[in-house]
């Protein structure tokens, strides 16, 4: 049988195992050479340590290192008796001091060493001694010193005791210049103060910022709960503050944000805080506060201290305020309930007409507690872009066709259903988001046009609505302006409809509201004057404006029919409209009478509900292509026929 490969033989042949003998003997000569070099090598080592060791105690008992050492050390060194006087000082010690050593040597160094300021008198210097038992006497100690040229600097002196072997005890000091560090370390110091500072407090007023009234109450509501006491918040809203920015500029309206800080701070107690949370709203928290009424006067006496005029430039400026009010209730812990309360409060005072006080009740509590929950859920959508945008046409009365449609925003509400711009716009107004919103719907109209004109309906005008806020925007020319550049869209195809009470109202800006309008209109949009025939604007107005046209108010339209005032009204607007060269479209009709009652005077476009309630965009190209302009055109004629009837009946 073959041997199998994979199984060792029982015994190695002989040839192997002298290999194996000449192996061993080799690897045990290295071993052994190693070894014994290892050895001389470390013998070698310690005879130079020992020889060192022995030139260093040589040098040690003549002194000799000891002084290299203390001589050519960067720390001054001091030996000083316990009485303080200096027995010996080092070179480095007598170049910090800029001093020779005779003038060191043999006196204190409290006499020459500290600055005049904290000098002691001759008789503590004399009576001075070092006590090596008194806790912190020895370690580190930092002290301003001068030099003899009167510089000063930082000594971080290190103390220590040694007792001689006949007993006398001596002060063994170490100094080290230290001015760098301590300097960085206090402008480090400073600008951590200052950095505090800043998060806590406004930096125009310099009063407590948003962020520390929330501290402060927290801590206040925390510790009232614990006493079972009560604390007062009294929230300010300045009334017409804009119109300051607006007449005299932003350095005018900023001295008065910066005046009601300063009065409020020098009329309140040092237990109460007085915040600024942003633009021109304030917060007072007062924890020793018992009564709403005493919150109330104390709220009344803050109006009448803030609306004094005050001097500013060449003359004076003067604004009041709005002051809500509220205590906190028993268990109430979060800043938030107490903020929300006093909000409900100054938002009734603001109802009534401003420059009041008013107190927070669970009837206010109901009033408004849904319209907070609302504005939340409104600025969440705002800021998640879920608002939506659907379109109403516009009808030809002449020609039944359709001539335009209006952007409308709409909001799906979770709970509420759809709202519609009557909510939405209120909302807005209050959130200071008008201006946002306004750009929001000039972007879905203007993509809406460019859906319009890609599937063949170029000639469809759309319409949108600018607030006032938003055309005061210093971008809002410039956006609309790149836009329809753009999107290639005809200036002329876009429909700029702004509310009557923003063109001609004389308590707001209307001056620039016209200028902007007049500009868009240079430009080439058309603009419309909205909701007119129920706002401020008399007739004569609408000469002075730059306008293409206007939007007569849904509550004249819709009664065209059944009241004779509005029809007479109706009418006049119309030929008016005629004469003034100005397009009229008559909003809010719901019905074939009124339609065809309004062609019959002459009113060439309508919009509504006869129509059409407003339409998604996705919606609105399958509905142009099903709708009929000769079946429009029909049931007007047929509306018309049933009139005629009704005067030939009525004789
Ligand atoms: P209302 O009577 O309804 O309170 O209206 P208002 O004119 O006082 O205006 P509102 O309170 O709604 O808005 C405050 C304005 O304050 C908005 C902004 O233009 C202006 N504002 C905000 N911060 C500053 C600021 O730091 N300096 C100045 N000068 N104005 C500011
Ligand atoms: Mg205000």
């Amino acid at each position: 049988m073959p041997p199998d490969p994979f199984t060792l033989p029982a015994s190695l042949p002989p040839l192997v195992a002298g290999v194996e003998g000449i192996v061993s003997g080799i690897l045990f000569g290295l071993i052994f050479g190693a070894t014994l070099v290892w050895l001389i090598l470390r013998i070698r080592r310690d005879t130079a340590m020992a020889g060192l060791q022995a030139a260093y105690d040589q040098s040690l008992q003549d002194g000799y290192l000891i002084r290299r050492v203390v001589e050519s050390t960067s720390d001054g060194l001091l030996v000083q008796k316990m009485s303080g006087k200096i027995i010996w000082a080092n070179p480095a010690y007598c170049q910090m001091m800029m001093r020779p050593l005779e003038e060191i040597v043999g006196r204190n160094p409290m006499e020459f060493v500290l600055p005049e300021r904290d000098t002691p008198t001759a008789e503590e210097i004399a009576n001075f001694r070092y006590d090596p038992h008194k806790h912190g006497a020895a370690g580190l100690h930092l002290a301003q010193n001068v030099r003899s040229d009167g510089q000063e600097f930082w000594n971080q002196i290190n103390v220590s005791f040694r007792t001689a072997p006949d007993g006398t005890e001596h002060a063994i000091l170490s100094c080290r210049d230290v001015t760098e560090q301590v300097e960085h370390n206090q402008a480090l110091e400073t600008i951590q103060s200052q950095l505090a500072h800043n998060a806590s407090h406004d930096s125009l007023t310099g009063i407590a910022n948003r962020a520390e009234l929330i501290r402060f109450t927290e801590a206040a509501l925390a510790k009232a709960n614990k006493t079972g006491r009560q604390i007062g918040m009294i929230r300010i809203d300045l009334d017409k503050f804009k119109e300051i920015n607006d007449t005299y500029g932003h350095p005018a309206g900023d001295a008065v944000l910066i005046n009601v800080a300063k009065v409020l701070k020098s009329k309140l107690r040092s237990t109460d805080l007085a915040s600024r949370m942003g633009g021109d709203e304030f917060t007072i928290v007062c924890p020793d506060i018992s009564a709403l009424e005493d919150l109330s006067k104390i709220a009344k006496a803050l109006n009448l201290a803030i609306s004094q005029p005050f001097d500013w430039g060449e003359g004076t400026l003067k604004c009041g305020g709005s002051f809500g009010v509220a205590l906190s209730e028993p268990g109430m812990l979060s800043p938030e309930d107490l903020l929300q309360h006093s909000d409900f409060a100054l938002y009734e005072v603001k109802r009534r007409g401003r420059g009041g006080v008013a107190a927070y009740d669970a009837v206010l509590d109901q009033r408004y507690s849904s319209l907070s929950k609302r504005r939340a859920e409104f600025a969440d959508c705002l800021r998640n872009d879920d608002l939506a945008f659907h379109f109403q046409p516009t009808l030809n009365l002449k020609t039944g066709a359709i001539s335009g449609f209006e952007t409308l925003v709409r909001w799906d509400h979770p709970t509420a259903g759809i709202l519609g711009p009557d909510k939405i716009l209120p909302l807005a107004e209050e959130l200071g988001v008008m201006a946002d919103l306004d750009r929001a719907a000039i972007t879905a109209a203007l993509d809406f046009k460019v859906m319009l004109q890609n599937a063949g309906f170029g000639d469809i005008r759309v319409g949108v609505n600018a607030s006032g806020e938003g055309l005061l925007h210093p971008d809002y020319v410039m956006t609309l302006d790149k836009q329809v550049t753009r999107k290639r869209i005809n200036p002329d195809q876009i429909a700029i409809e702004v509310l009557e009470t923003v063109m001609l109202d004389r308590s707001v800006d209307t001056e620039s509201h016209q200028r902007v309008i007049a500009q868009l209109h240079d430009m080439g949009f058309h603009t419309m004057l909205d909701d007119f025939g129920v706002g401020h604007a008399g007739l004569s107005h609408l000469a002075q404006l730059q306008l293409s046209g206007v939007k007569a108010d849904r509550s004249l339209a819709s009664r065209v029919v059944s009241d004779r005032t509005s029809n007479r009204i109706m009418r006049t607007m119309i030929e008016l409209c005629d004469d003034l060269g100005l397009r009229i479209i008559a909003e809010g009709v719901e019905t074939a009478d009124v339609a065809a009652c309004l062609r019959d005077m002459g009113c060439k476009i309508m919009q509504g509900y006869w129509l059409s309630k407003p339409l998604p965009a996705n919606q609105v190209i399958p509905w142009l292509m099903s709708y009929s302009a000769s079946e429009t055109l029909a049931k007007l004629d047929a509306q018309e026929s049933v009139f005629e009837e009704a005067q030939i009946k009525a004789g």
